[in-house]
């Protein structure tokens, strides 16, 4: 694989860009396709642009977007909007009787026009099935698609950081259960990721290190390691916030998904379907969770900024969740229940 002319994946995907009569774009990536046309770079405009107000105490964010509030709530599998269109019956967000891996900009978004992006990824066409359960193949073909989108959105104005994520599961509030990831470009870079950025950007001028190539030296092969294939691990961090949270990342340095070379791209695939698979095992049946994937902002932490994937599982027991709470939500201070070597214990022992 390689970097391509004009920004192209250059993979073995093909990518067809087609727009709704609402302005919307779909993009629809199959394998062994050509990349035919260009993503309209004024994207929709037939929802007003998400209104931001400034926390000044906790100097933030905050993104009001009222029309949110009519998107489509537990359809059922009959009306998914993420399906593609049967034959004689409604029209779908994919017009298509099928299709492989599809994304397009959400009718509901915080953020769009010049402001920024708000994209869905349904990452199959099937409606009954998870991430966790799709082959290798198909996920490296996702990372391909992730990929994509992180060059195309990096590139749009008004986008200050790109952010890949999925929520999974009701108890997450997931609203829509085909097995989809959404994309954010923010018009701002978010609070975590700032945060993110100012230690590491520290750790670099005191030791002229990477704080993250410095924590996976400390995780390979130790107590707290779930799976890897010497090229990507998943990990409970010593200092996980949930119980079941797993990190995944690259051993090799790397800012963001655009610098990965192609076995680290395939062995993204690889630790992350073992992953989900343990997650899905631990319960036996599909946990919920949070997925966020930390990149660095364009143009910004290139040398010191480590990529890595963030997964949060609610759950603390099999039929116990973990709120947040006072602590938690009225001083950010987690209080977490397990230890991180006994929950790596359990999912490593799920291979
Ligand atoms: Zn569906
Ligand atoms: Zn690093
Ligand atoms: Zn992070």
């Amino acid at each position: 694989m390689g970097e391509g002319g004009d920004g192209s994946v250059g993979g073995r995907l093909g990518r067809r860009v087609l727009v709704k009569p609402d302005g919307r774009y779909l993009l629809l990536f199959e394998p062994g396709g050509s990349r035919q046309g260009r993503v309209p770079e004024e994207a929709s405009r037939s929802r007003g642009a998400g209104e931001l107000r400034w926390h000044p105490l906790l100097r933030e964010w905050v993104t009001v977007a009222p029309w949110r509030q009519e998107r489509t709530y537990h359809p059922p599998p009959e009306h998914c909007p993420l399906c593609p269109t049967r034959p004689g019956g409604l029209e779908t967000e994919i017009p298509l009787p099928d299709y492989h891996i599809a994304v397009f900009e959400n009718r509901f978004p915080a953020y769009a026009g010049r402001q920024g992006r708000c994209e869905v990824v349904c990452y199959t066409s099937a409606h009954r099935t998870s991430l966790g359960a799709q082959s290798v193949d198909h996920a490296r073909d996702l990372v391909e698609v992730w990929r994509d989108r992180v060059e195309d959105l990096s590139r749009s104005p008004g986008v200050r950081y790109v952010y890949v994520f999925e929520n999974r599961g009701e108890v997450i509030g997931v609203t829509l259960h085909h097995p989809h990831g959404q994309i954010y470009g923010y018009p701002f870079v978010p609070p975590v990721i700032e945060r993110e950025l100012a230690s590491s950007a520290a750790y670099l001028r005191r030791t002229r290190r990477c704080l993250y190539c410095d924590l996976l030296a400390e995780e390979i092969g130790g107590p707290r390691t779930v799976a890897g294939d010497g090229r990507w691990l998943a990990f409970v961090p010593p200092f996980a916030r949930w119980p079941y949270e797993v990190h995944l990342a690259p051993l090799a340095h790397a800012g963001g998904l655009t610098e990965l070379g192609p076995e680290e791209s395939d062995s993204l695939a690889r630790v992350l379907i073992d992953l989900l698979r343990r997650y899905d095992r631990l319960f036996r049946r599909p946990l919920p969770y949070v997925m966020a994937m930390h990149q660095r902002p364009p143009g910004r932490g290139g040398s010191h900024y480590h990529l890595h994937i963030e997964f949060y599982p609610p759950n603390r027991s099999a039929d116990r969740l973990k709120y947040l709470a006072g602590s938690e939500l009225g001083a950010g201070a987690f209080l977490v229940d397990a230890r991180a070597e006994d929950t790596a214990r359990e999912l490593r022992g799920l291979g």
